[in-house]
């Protein structure tokens, strides 16, 4: 590994001094400085005082094939040697995005015709609105232009994808949601659904909500629902069987397209290559970026069906050029990235290796948690999972929020040398760790969690 240059102490008063961290209480930075992270391997981080971490969530939910793998930083840098860089405006075009976009449309979970590049989970949402509006001005609907999410979604924090993510914490202080927005009931279990209530009468709940809402907004102005396949960061929500297809037979009765975000499900999560197959959803537009390069550079992609494709086409007669695209869209670097990345996913059998040490990290949840006086909920799919704390169980009462409980079970997870990441607006905890970690790793990762959870309800007596 890389020589460290400054010693840590000296980068944690230049950080203080210049850096400005996103997602970070700003406030509580200045005093405590931050925690600086100089190396990787496989699912393990080691800080610049040489102390060790186990990453039980992949970076940010997106290292999917771990850290340190050298086939992926080769062909960054054959790429970069070869051609770091040319655009792909007004036609141009470089090698690698041609290929990887030929491959994404291969693996999609449902007939795609073509890929938009980007850099972030965010543009990518953003452009997805772009790409409907212009769909129906170019089909001579032009109020069709409202999004609905639900609440507790996250689909970025671009002013358009900040205001689709349903969490209020996002929006204060920026003027947001956009008026564009609306947002409808997750599929949240433990806080949505009646006591005792059946999948299928949940489920009927959801649809109802969903199309209640486009009733009273006007379906001639509800362009697109999006969603996450599973809830990631609002959550760890997984929906019930028969959710999507419920949904979808409302969008079609009010000719309302799905966006799937599968910005953390997309390349494996969910035990399958993308959540919409595990799911049965069915896409007209699909969002994808962290896993599709595990993070080593940024990327995003906007699949789009045929049926939005060739509209856009035929509305460029009347709309003109389609007038949306980064610098760094189909950037060639990023795409060897993507390349390398999925050939490893491929090679290795990473997909069905989620699937397994999912369902073996699922288990071992269970059993460390599901008696434990804290725990009022433990779900998830694949290799996603979550632990969510209650103050009581029956019936499920939340802890006052001023107490922090998961945030102060990350913290004592850490002095465990676990990180694992409080969710907002929930006392949850959730795991998402790299597809390579092996089943001790995951035994040790539980068994750390558990020790912090103790920790924390030791302090609540
Ligand atoms: N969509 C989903 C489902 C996400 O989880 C995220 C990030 O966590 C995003 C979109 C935004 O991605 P980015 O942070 O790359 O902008």
């Amino acid at each position: 590994m890389t020589t460290i240059l400054r010693n840590g102490p000296d980068l944690e008063s230049l950080d203080k001094r210049y850096l400005f961290h996103p997602f970070t209480a700003l406030a509580d930075h200045e005093r405590t400085g931050p925690q600086v992270i100089v190396k990787g391997e496989g699912v393990w981080l080691e800080d610049a005082h040489g102390q060790r971490y186990l990453d039980g969530m992949a970076g940010l939910w997106c290292v999917n094939v771990g850290y340190g793998r050298p086939e992926i930083a080769e062909a960054i840098h054959r790429q970069a040697l070869t051609l770091p860089y040319f655009h792909s405006f007004s036609s141009w075009a470089t090698d690698t995005p041609i290929l990887l976009a030929e491959k994404l449309i291969e693996m999609a979970p449902v007939p795609m015709s073509k890929v938009f590049f980007g850099q972030s989970g965010s543009d990518a949402n953003d452009t997805q609105i772009k790409i409907v509006w212009y769909y129906n001005n170019a089909r001579g609907k032009p109020q069709k232009k409202k999004i609905i999410a639900r609440r507790r979604g996250y689909h970025g924090v671009t002013l358009a994808s900040a205001s689709l993510t349903g969490m209020p914490s996002l929006h204060s202080g920026f003027d947001l949601p956009l008026d564009f927005v609306r947002h409808t009931t997750p599929p949240y279990r433990l806080w949505e659904a009646e006591p005792g209530q059946s999948d299928a009468d949940f489920v009927a709940k959801l649809a109802r909500d969903l199309e209640d809402l486009i009733l009273a907004e006007g379906p001639d102005t509800v362009g697109a629902v999006i969603m996450e396949p599973v809830m990631g960061a609002g959550g760890v929500i997984v929906p019930p069987k028969g959710y999507y297809p419920a949904i979808r037979a409302v969008l079609d009765r009010h000719d309302v397209l799905l966006i799937a975000d599968e910005v953390i499900s997309g390349f494996g999560r969910l035990g399958t290559m993308f959540g919409a197959t595990a799911m049965e959803m069915q896409p007209d537009l699909i969002s994808v970026a962290k896993g599709i390069t595990s993070a080593y550079v940024p990327l995003s992609g906007c699949m789009v069906s045929e049926k939005v494709w060739r509209t856009i086409v035929d509305g460029q007669a009347t709309l003109g050029v389609f007038g949306h695209g980064y610098t760094y869209s189909a950037h060639p670097l990023a795409a060897a990235a993507a390349l390398a990345n999925l050939d490893i996913i491929e090679k290795d059998g990473l997909v069905e290796q989620a699937g397994r040490r999912g369902a073996f990290m699922h288990e071992r949840l269970a059993e460390a948690f599901a008696d434990h006086p804290l725990v009022g909920d433990i779900r998830g799919h694949g290799l996603v999972g979550a632990v969510e704390f209650v103050a009581a169980k029956e019936p499920a009462t939340r802890f006052e929020p001023s107490l922090k409980i998961a945030g102060r079970i990350v913290k004592a997870a850490l002095a465990e040398g676990l990180i694992t990441r409080a969710l907002p607006h929930a006392d949850t905890i959730s795991f998402s760790p790299p597809f390579v970690i092996s089943e001790d790793e995951i035994a040790l990762m539980v068994s750390r969690a558990r020790t912090a959870v103790d920790r924390v309800a030791d302090e609540l007596v």
